[in-house]
């Protein structure tokens, strides 16, 4: 099939699809407590997209030449019957690659039913292993020993090799990374450390707490020398770096340092059926509401097609160009 292209000559390939807006924890640079003050912020069940409504526009983005796919959310293992969700989604024709990302906490209860319906690959987050600063920037909730249950639980159900994602704060868990990657670099899993984003309008980003992967890198390199991995396919986000003494590998995902928006293949689905083309994008696409009216697989195929087409998202690239912090739908309604 002739991939879809879009205005910058990028192809459809991935799709993310957030599958709940609710979560356990309360991360700080996601979804602080503070900001949900107001009653009624989460969705309620009936504006959700159905497991069926998902399928359909899984099947749609499969005829559109996506393989891969993403549950996120929020935290996806809340979403009742989320283990019959990924078997229905790990069936559609085209799809061969399922990932899920998770904060780990529910994993020992699914790990192995998720392995059996389908499910390919899970990425857990993971902000530090020192117990306070993981507490705090959790919002006061879970703990470093339940998200590593959760890996344990994982690896014990057949996913050998867990992506850890870590958002490093400046003076928040900067201090922590070499702990962590140090825990890390002798196992199957491979660190991702990403720099604060400014997704979301609630989680007070500030540009003095963000880290720049090339710091984190110089640091890491000179206890452990690294060297850069062959470029990766499109799509993939993370640059990637090996340790020279063969303990695995080490990634950067530096959407604020070294925006990575030419190789941006990825379409969003959030929790309420809207498609988004970017992270950024101050509006979505309502989808939900045309499958309710009737819209079948061919219109949305076309619908989709449409959008695609006219896609010239590059918000990173252009962040610092832009007068100020722009209005975007927050990370966990959307799914990162
Ligand atoms: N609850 C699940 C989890 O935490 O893995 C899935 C949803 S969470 C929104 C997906 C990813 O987005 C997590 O790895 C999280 O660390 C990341 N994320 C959330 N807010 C972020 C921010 N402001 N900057 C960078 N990454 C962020
Ligand atoms: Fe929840 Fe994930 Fe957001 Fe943390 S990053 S609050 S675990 S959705
Ligand atoms: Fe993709 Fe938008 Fe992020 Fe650029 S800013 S990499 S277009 S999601």
């Amino acid at each position: 099939m002739e991939p879809l292209n879009d205005t910058l000559s990028r192809p459809l390939k991935d799709l993310r699809i957030s599958v709940l807006d609710r979560c356990n924890l309360r991360c700080t640079y996601c979804m602080p407590e503070e900001s949900l003050h107001a009653r009624g912020v989460f969705l309620r069940p009936q504006y959700l997209l159905s497991d069926g409504e998902i399928e359909l526009l899984v099947r749609v983005f499969a005829r559109l030449g996506v393989h891969k796919v993403r549950l996120t959310g929020g935290e996806p293992l809340l979403r009742p019957g989320f283990v019959e969700l990924v078997s229905r989604i790990s069936a559609v024709e085209g799809i061969t690659d399922l990932a899920l990302t998770t904060n780990a906490i529910l994993l020992p209860r699914h790990a192995g039913a998720l392995k059996e319906a389908g499910l390919g690959r899970i990425t857990v987050s993971l902000d530090s292993l020192d117990g306070d600063v993981f507490y705090k920037m959790a919002g006061g909730r879970g703990s470093v020993q339940e998200v590593l249950d959760g890996i344990s639980a994982a690896e014990a159900a057949g996913f050998e090799r867990v992506k850890i994602n870590t958002v490093v704060q400046r003076n928040v868990n900067d201090h922590t990374v070499i702990d962590l990657v140090e825990h890390f670099r002798t196992t199957p899993h491979t660190v991702r450390l990403i720099e604060f984003m400014d997704v979301g309008n609630v989680n007070n980003w500030d540009r003095e707490l963000v880290v720049p992967s090339a710091e984190l890198l110089k640091k890491i390199h000179d206890r452990w020398p690294l060297r850069p991995v062959a470029k990766q396919p499109l799509g993939e986000t993370a640059r990637r770096y090996a340790f020279t003494d063969g303990a695995g590998e080490i990634g950067f995902i530096s959407s604020i340092t070294e925006p990575f928006c030419g190789d941006c293949s990825r379409a969003r689905v959030t929790a309420e059926g809207l498609f988004y083309s970017c992270l950024f994008s101050a509006k979505g696409t309502v989808l939900r509401d045309k499958i309710r009216a009737g819209s079948g697989e061919d219109e949305l195929v076309d619908e989709i097609r449409g959008l695609w087409l006219k896609r010239a998202d590059r918000y990173s690239e252009l962040r610092s160009h832009l007068p100020q912090r722009q209005p975007h739908i927050e990370m966990y309604r959307m799914g990162g």
